[in-house]
């Protein structure tokens, strides 16, 4: 059973309560607003129904050159040069042209919290909705003159009536974290464990974070997870799983910062979430803090993160076709297709270009700094 560090029941006591900014959602994309609001001065809140770190959302693989730009190098776990793809008729051993790694959820969302330098209270209650600028909790009501959304795909905070799954634009996605050591960064692109989609292994330490995730909401993946894990003889244990977006959504909507997956900023070819809720997130907090310095009105503030967000509209549609064309791809076909795509200069081309979608190099621009080293980037 995991250990529950969040207070319950009585404990938890009434919250009721105006500040200048209340960021919904404390995990990667609330975590990069408010390091952005160090030293603003302003009355920050950020709540969560859980402690931070408390809850993992992901199999935490991420472009490590995002850990180092933005001093976050000792939550890292392993590090992969390669990534081995296999189908039933071929494997192959793509070199990437940057590495991937793997890193502890709480040591980082640890690491991020300390980077604010106390420019936040966290308080820990239920987000329920919201009427205008107020937020209500499990807790009671919160007014903001800001207000983040970073609660993840639910767009709690959204004013329309929410798309539900299984037909919104939704990828699903479950994974076990048995014991266990690897050296390798695998996925399967094998329909007898998912029509559309991939099944992935990832090694972190002494743990391995063994999934499913299915590009087609409508089909279930409990029992692929635990047919992929007892085919790797690993134990299904410690279950992790959630929806994930595949299409942008508006970044802002009535006076609202949506960041991360309530925005839909998880990639949806690879369910890669972390580093663009990261690199959002800097860019809503460095607007942010330009309306807490007063050098810019708030209508300017979300205009500009709102049109920054969209400008990235053409790789996510890219991105979204590829998503729908590799299912319909004959198997035998596919792993022709896999060697093929082999070659150096294919493979600098094609993950060169998917790096840049939120290149680790752009936490320079998009952050205020508060202790990212500017260094190279793997
Ligand atoms: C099985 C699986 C594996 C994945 N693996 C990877 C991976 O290896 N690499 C990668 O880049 N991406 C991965 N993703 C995608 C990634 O998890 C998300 O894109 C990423 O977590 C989005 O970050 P976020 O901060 O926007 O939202 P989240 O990380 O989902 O955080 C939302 C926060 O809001 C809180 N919250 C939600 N609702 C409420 C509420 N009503 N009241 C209060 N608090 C609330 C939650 O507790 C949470 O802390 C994976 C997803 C799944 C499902």
């Amino acid at each position: 059973m995991p250990i529950r560090a969040t207070k319950r029941g009585a404990e938890r006591t009434p919250l009721d309560r105006d500040c200048d900014v209340l960021i919904c959602g404390a995990s990667f994309a609330g975590l990069a607003v408010a390091r952005e609001l160090s030293g603003s001065g302003a009355d920050v809140l950020l709540i969560d129904r859980y402690e931070i770190g408390e809850r993992q959302t992901s199999a935490c693989g991420i472009p490590t050159g995002w850990l180092t730009q933005l001093g976050l190098h000792s939550a890292l776990q392993q590090t992969f040069g390669e990534l081995v793809i296999h189908t039933p008729h071929t494997t192959v051993n793509y070199r990437l042209p940057w590495t991937f790694s793997t890193f502890d959820y709480r040591t980082l969302c640890g690491l991020l919290a300390d980077q604010s330098r106390g420019a936040f209270t966290f308080e820990t209650a239920k987000v329920n909705g919201r009427t205008g600028r107020t937020v209500h909790t499990d807790r009671g009501d919160i007014r903001a003159t800001h207000i983040v959304d970073a609660l993840g795909w639910r767009r709690v905070l959204g004013s329309a009536e929410n798309i539900q799954p299984p037909d919104a634009l939704l990828s699903r996605g479950l994974e076990v974290h048995p014991h266990g050591s690897g050296s390798e960064m695998e996925i399967w692109i094998d329909r007898s464990y998912v029509p559309a989609g991939y099944v992935w292994s990832f090694p972190a330490g002494e743990e391995l974070r063994i999934g499913v995730g299915s590009f087609d909401p409508r089909f279930h993946v409990k029992e692929p997870t635990v047919r992929l894990a007892t085919d790797l003889k690993a134990d299904t244990v410690r279950y992790q799983g959630n929806w994930i977006p595949h299409a942008l959504r508006p970044a802002t909507e009535d006076g609202v910062f949506f960041v991360g997956d309530s925005a839909g900023h998880c990639l949806p070819l690879t369910a890669e979430g972390i580093r663009t809720a990261l690199y959002f997130g800097l860019a809503a907090g460095r607007e942010l803090s330009e309306v807490l310095a007063g050098r810019r009105g708030p209508d300017e503030a979300l205009e500009r993160y709102g049109a920054f967000s969209a400008s990235h509209a053409a790789a996510y549609r890219w991105l979204l076709r590829v998503q729908r064309l590799v299912p319909r791809i004959a198997p035998r076909l596919l792993a022709g297709c896999l060697r093929t795509l082999q070659s150096r200069r294919f493979l600098d081309w094609s993950f060169g270009h998917y790096l840049e979608i939120a290149h680790p190099r752009s936490v320079v621009a998009l952050s205020r700094a508060t202790g990212a080293p500017a260094v190279s980037v793997p």
